[in-house]
């Protein structure tokens, strides 16, 4: 296809696990703000916690991907191909005084505070220097009295006060690897996605992503949240809730569901025809004001 717009996104799933209707949702509305506007869609593997990875998983969901007949641009970028940048952004900051190294542990943290469970608020402890003797710390980046604020294109202004939601948060773990937030801060401005297109679960994720991007002064993207799929116990899908996989076998029922998930209006008829004819329907008739807000 033709591009003709600036418009670039991307949908970067971590190989955890194999894609499930939440991940299709995700993948269907990032393709089509994309697809819509002519413009460019990348897929981004999040291969970053090896712990955490199912052997496989990357070949899998690329399989599935193409199975539901999506078309990615360009060639796929492999967050484990980055960590040279990754430890690059992490000196520099450390360097500027907006990181710093933390001996804090998750227990620890909880202890002193009372916080008892959840997101951990981080406020600080080793801010002027580790409070304990380690062989290895993690890499917290210093956050002071920000307030992060963007425009969400489906749920409206938003804004975040920093300190008071994470604290200072990871960017480099105890045993290494780099956080979620340093990576995908990173990635997001320096492949020029345009616009983040992901679940609502993932809001909270946003405001920590774009303070990273402003510490390494990069230009943060536009953001977009979806609904998030809820199972019938009213729980997230996902992959560590082992939400079923999806099947290509099922792809012109599945599509079709997801696009009505979405909120768009597909006819019957769809039912009754293949990937691409609803892909087709779909990208011409993309109406993103109808996906709700919930
Ligand atoms: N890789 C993460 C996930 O699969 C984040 C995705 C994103 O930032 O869109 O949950």
């Amino acid at each position: 296809m033709a591009v003709s717009t600036n418009y670039r996104g991307r949908f970067a799933p971590s190989p955890t696990g194999p894609l499930h209707f939440g991940s299709l949702v995700a993948a269907m509305g990032s393709y089509l703000q994309a697809k819509s506007q002519n413009g460019e869609w990348l897929l981004r593997i999040d291969d970053i916690d090896p712990p955490r990875e199912q052997k496989g998983a990357t070949d899998n969901i690329l399989r599935t991907l193409e199975g539901f007949g999506f078309e990615w641009d360009r060639s796929v970028l492999y967050q484990s191909n980055q960590l040279t940048r990754y430890q690059e952004a992490l000196q520099y900051l450390l360097e500027q005084k907006l990181a710093y190294p933390c001996s804090c542990s998750r227990k620890s943290i909880l202890e002193k505070t009372g916080q008892t469970k959840g997101e951990t608020v981080y406020p600080g402890f080793c801010r002027n220097g580790p409070l304990e003797n380690l062989s290895e710390y993690s890499i917290r980046i210093r956050c002071n009295n920000e307030f992060i604020q963007f425009d969400d294109a489906i749920l409206g202004p938003q804004s975040f006060d920093l300190e008071k939601m994470n604290g200072d948060f990871i960017l480099q773990r105890r045993d290494g690897y780099f956080s979620y937030h340093l990576a995908s801060g990173i990635d997001d401005a320096e492949q020029g996605i345009t616009e983040v297109v992901r679940g609502a679960d993932l809001l909270n994720c946003s405001p920590s992503q774009i303070y990273v991007q402003q510490t390494l002064n990069l230009t943060s993207p536009q953001y977009c949240h979806l609904p998030i799929v809820l199972n019938e116990t009213g729980q997230k899908l996902s992959k560590q809730s082992h939400a079923k996989p999806i099947e290509i076998k099922e792809s012109v029922d599945l599509l079709y569901k997801s696009l009505k998930f979405l909120g768009q209006m597909p006819s019957i008829e769809l039912m009754n025809t293949n990937n691409e004819e609803i892909w087709n329907w779909a990208i011409n008739h993309w109406q993103p004001e109808r996906v709700s807000k919930k």
